[in-house]
């Protein structure tokens, strides 16, 4: 598997479409989802130059975390549903939460984040697709849930994230996220600290560019396909 040469298309890729954008080359940051993959994979794409990963089940990024413990520049970012009995395990491993959507899980996060670690990043994660997906706030909901996260102290409201249902093509995808961008550059107003809208996949890059992403989450065009999840 040629994860370096992978790793190199893709961020090719994020680099043309800043371009054809008019973004600045280093205003979108590559996030390598490597969820399912073996640690020698995440070790191929780091020594390539990846530092950011994400990982979507806890106790498999708690293993990986552990395993590259002597890699201490790796960005680990949980991008995965979070169930309250497993957030004690995520505020003692990880640097970012990209899925904040439920009080309660603010709240233990920011309790059980260890006092010697810094803030936990987070992000609120938001249904774009209404029906179509279960995960996400409603932009409706959003203002409650951006004051309540802003007011925890151990966490550290970093901006939004989103998983849209796949569109026909890049103008329908684009009209999805358009309401999110528009939520995203009003909350940077009010809040100086937000700096980041984790929006597309291998799928959906450009749509997501376009919108103002600053953060592209991509597993399967660097790592090849998953056999499961
Ligand atoms: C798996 C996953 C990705 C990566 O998806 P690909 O289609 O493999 O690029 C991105 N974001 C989230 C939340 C995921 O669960």
């Amino acid at each position: 598997m040629a994860i370096a040469e992978n790793l190199q298309e893709v961020r090719c890729e994020i680099a043309e479409l800043t371009q054809r954008f008019e973004r600045q080359p280093e205003s979108v940051r590559l996030l390598a989802v490597s969820k399912t993959k073996p640690v020698a994979d995440l070790l191929a794409a780091y020594a390539a130059g990846q530092r950011l990963f994400g990982e979507n089940y806890v106790q498999e990024a708690v293993d990986k975390c552990q395993q590259l413990s002597s890699l201490a520049d790796i960005e680990w970012h949980f991008i995965g549903p979070i169930q309250s009995n497993k957030s004690r395990q995520i505020a003692e491993t990880m640097a970012w939460v990209h899925t904040i959507d439920r009080d309660k899980i603010a709240r233990r996060l920011s309790e059980q984040r260890p006092a010697d670690m810094p803030p936990l990043n987070v992000l609120i994660q938001v249904n774009v697709s209404g029906e179509e997906s279960k995960s996400g706030i409603a932009l409706e909901s959003l203002d409650s849930m951006v004051k309540l996260v802003s007011e925890l102290p151990n966490l550290r409201l970093r901006g939004l994230m989103a998983i849209p249902a796949p569109q026909e093509n890049e103008a329908a995808q684009i009209q999805v996220y358009a309401p999110l961008k528009q939520a995203f550059e009003t909350l940077q107003q009010h809040y100086p600290e937000v700096d980041t809208l984790s929006i597309g996949m291998s799928g959906d890059l450009a749509a997501a560019i376009a919108s103002g992403s600053t953060m592209v989450r991509v597993g399967t065009a660097i790592f090849g396909a998953r056999d499961y999840a």
